[in-house]
């Protein structure tokens, strides 16, 4: 054996080698090959779009590691860890070109890339080798002592960062074996090897023996290092190759926007009912997902002990994919993947059903729609639109949904509002306000979109009239649709009824634009995230704004002041659908800081990890009759912080913090305003 310096090794055996190799990248492939067959029985989605910004969003989460790193807190470290490997192993995905190299050509050494890289790379692979290994150590004692509830205890995970671990142990053994057949000077840089290299001398090795080591270490390490590489298609640590790719296709879209069905009248079923009529990429995400259980630590439904966990939903849906795709595949009649009919495929399937057995209606109930899983998911997995698929076809094609949506639904088409007050009554609660009707006067810079709650329900009509009087004193000139006005849709399309949405958008939309109009303001989220982000898809482009985010204009302007003092310790709730979804966290807390004597103080859950109140996704109008109430979970949040006063921005929210505080009985400690009434009590 020749062996000089830290640079080369003869393997007498690199047939044997080329063979090891050979059969990994056979079974690598092979498996790789299937799982793609599999996701293109997925229906059509073109996410080829924008290309360089993808690259761009890309490289930003992967390389800088954002998609782990934005969730370390002094509670949860464990985004620090997988970085730690992440980069670890990255130096040693490059050291095994030699590696693997050096195997077929005797000399080949790190001195190919210049005699300063081949000083100090060993010492940078030494220092990512016990990165690694702290990490590793750390990950174990989590998931095998610490155990956090939302990490299971798999074999899988021992398996694979055992295989971690042992890279590194014997990358450490070749190491010390290879400075002590060849002592080259720069190998003492690694000063983890040249440890080893002492302790393997104090022992009393001989060199042959020290040789013979080296060797076998070499190929252990080689046969780790493709047993691992073989591993990861079979295993949920698949995301190591795909995770990339599934933030290369995350949709770029606004967040708070589901997709649209798009041609309504043609289609001849809507919604999924079948695995496979989900789109490729959101199969992607059901390979891509890590079981890291990021997304049910802030699930509302999850930790009111519901039956939905957006962790299993994705696990079991990867689970059913994997066997109903096998079974379909096994049905066709073509070489590319495809059965010959979706319905002779469909039709040789006997499995379990995708609805009832795969997922149950109550999971799929079950969800709010405040998106914290798809927040946290730090492989940029989509839950909520496969959610709304499965209700669609519910509602859509078996009418099937709790009893007590079909009220809404008829109210909503017949009055356009969800509890079906007479709709040429709308703009009564504005009556004796003075405020501008647009069908009698529409010369006006801003619309003031009032929504169903602020309009029709007695107190939430009360910040409807706060609003009035905030826009009055800081001088805007105003006017609201009045009975023109209806319900933006929100629910309809988040209960899965899309068509009674498409419905309600288009004539919102047709009446909008009938009176010009450019600047929207809204006084609920819900409708805030509608007129903005959805109905672009159906040509409604508006300039929209969140009351919250116009009254920070007008203080900024210098148009309204706010002087009077409040002078109580008030914690704010972001609502979902103005904060996770439009990434509005700041507006509602600069005005309450602007209100003098107010304390603001957050609650632990807070911004990006707020949970929802429980009202979102259509839930406002259904029964929660499993589980804790997630009304009463999130007022225990504010009870935790101790304010007078909780101020909320959401018609919704506001609601389902006023019954909690009567059903905790706290209404004497704890009161609840929407900020716009803070503001009116404050101006000047
Ligand atoms: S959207 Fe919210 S409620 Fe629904 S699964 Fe995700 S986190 Fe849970
Ligand atoms: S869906 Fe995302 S957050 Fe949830 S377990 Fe999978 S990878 Fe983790």
């Amino acid at each position: 054996m020749n062996v000089a310096g830290y640079t080369i090794l003869s393997i007498p055996n690199f047939v044997l080698l080329a063979i090891v190799i050979i059969a990994a990248l056979v079974f690598f492939v092979n498996r790789v090959k299937y799982l793609y067959i599999i996701l293109r029985l997925g229906k059509e989605d073109n996410r080829f779009k924008e290309i360089g910004k993808r690259i761009k969003i890309t490289l930003k989460r992967i390389l800088l590691q954002i998609c782990v790193l934005k969730d370390v807190s002094a509670r949860d470290l464990a985004g620090l860890g997988h970085a730690m490997i992440f980069y670890g192993f990255l130096c040693f995905a490059f050291s095994y070109i030699f590696m693997f190299g050096r195997g077929f050509i005797p000399g080949l050494s790190f001195h190919v890339l210049g005699a300063s890289f081949a000083s100090y790379f060993p010492l940078i692979l030494d220092i990512a080798a016990l990165m690694v290994m702290i990490a590793i150590v750390w990950a174990l004692l989590r998931r095998y002592v610490v155990r956090p509830p939302r990490l299971e205890t798999t074999r899988e995970a021992a398996i694979i960062l055992g295989i971690i671990f042992s890279l590194m142990v014997f990358h450490f053994l070749m190491e010390g074996f290879e400075i002590n057949i060849d002592s080259h000077e720069t190998a003492t840089l690694a000063f983890v090897g040249a440890a080893f290299a002492g302790f393997f001398s104090n022992m009393g090795f001989e060199k042959t023996t020290q040789e013979a080591l080296f060797i076998a270490s070499w190929w252990i390490h080689v046969l780790l290092v493709l047993g691992f590489m073989v591993l990861i298609p079979y295993s949920k640590h698949l995301h190591l190759i795909l995770a990339p790719f599934n933030i290369f296709f995350k949709s770029l879209g606004p967040k708070g926007a589901l997709m649209p069905i798009l041609n309504m009248e043609e289609a001849e079923t809507f919604g999924v009912s079948n695995v496979e009529e989900f789109t490729w990429k959101q199969l992607l995400d059901l390979y891509t997902c890590a079981e890291c259980g990021r997304c049910e630590i802030n699930c509302p439904a999850h930790l009111s002990e519901k039956p939905l966990s957006p962790r299993h939903l994705i696990h079991d849906l990867k689970v059913h994919l994997l066997e109903k795709g096998s079974n379909l595949l096994r049905s066709k009649n073509g070489g590319d993947g495809k059965a010959e009919t979706e319905e002779a495929a469909e039709e040789g399937y006997e499995g379990k059903s995708l609805i009832g057995d795969v997922v149950s209606e109550d999971k799929i109930w079950s969800c709010v729609t405040c998106g914290s899983c798809m927040e946290q998911c730090p492989v940029s997995n989509e839950h909520v639109d496969k959610i709304i698929d499965m209700r669609r076809y519910l509602v859509l094609m078996e009418s099937k949904f709790p009893s007590e949506v079909q009220t809404v639904f008829k109210n909503m088409e017949n009055n356009s509002n969800p509890w079906g007050i007479g709709w040429a009554t709308r703009g009564d609660w504005a009556k004796d306000l003075g405020v501008k009707i647009m069908s009698e006067d529409s010369n006006v810079d801003i619309l003031y979109w009032v929504g169903c709650a602020g309009s029709f329900d007695e107190r939430n009509k009360k910040i409807s009239t706060s609003l009035v009087n905030i826009f009055n004193k800081a001088g805007v000139n105003f006017g609201i649709l009045g009975a023109e006005e209806k319900c933006c849709g929100d629910s309809a399309r988040r209960i899965g009824n899309e068509y009674l949405f498409q419905m309600l958008a288009a004539e919102t939309i047709e009446i909008l634009k009938n009176y010009n109009v450019k600047r929207i303001v809204t006084q609920c989220p819900h409708c805030f995230n509608t007129l903005k982000n959805e109905y672009p898809q159906f040509g409604g482009e508006f300039e929209v704004l969140h009351y919250t985010e116009f009254i920070t204009e007008l203080i900024a302007e210098g148009k309204l002041k706010l002087t009077k003092p409040i002078n109580k310790t008030i914690s704010y709730h972001d609502s979902c659908y103005l904060g996770r979804y439009n990434t509005i966290y700041d507006a509602p807390r600069k005005i309450l800081k602007s209100i003098p004597g107010v304390k603001l103080v957050e609650m632990l859950r807070n911004k990006a990890k707020s949970i929802c109140c429980g009202a979102g996704g259509g839930r406002m109008w259904m029964e929660e009759h499993l589980g804790k109430r997630i009304n009463e979970m999130r007022l225990q949040d504010a009870l935790d912080v101790n304010p007078d006063l909780i101020s909320t921005v959401c018609p919704y929210c506001l609601t389902m913090f006023e019954d909690a505080i009567k059903e905790k009985d706290v209404q004497e400690s704890l009161k609840s305003k929407d900020i716009a009434e803070l503001v009116e009590e404050a101006m000047e």
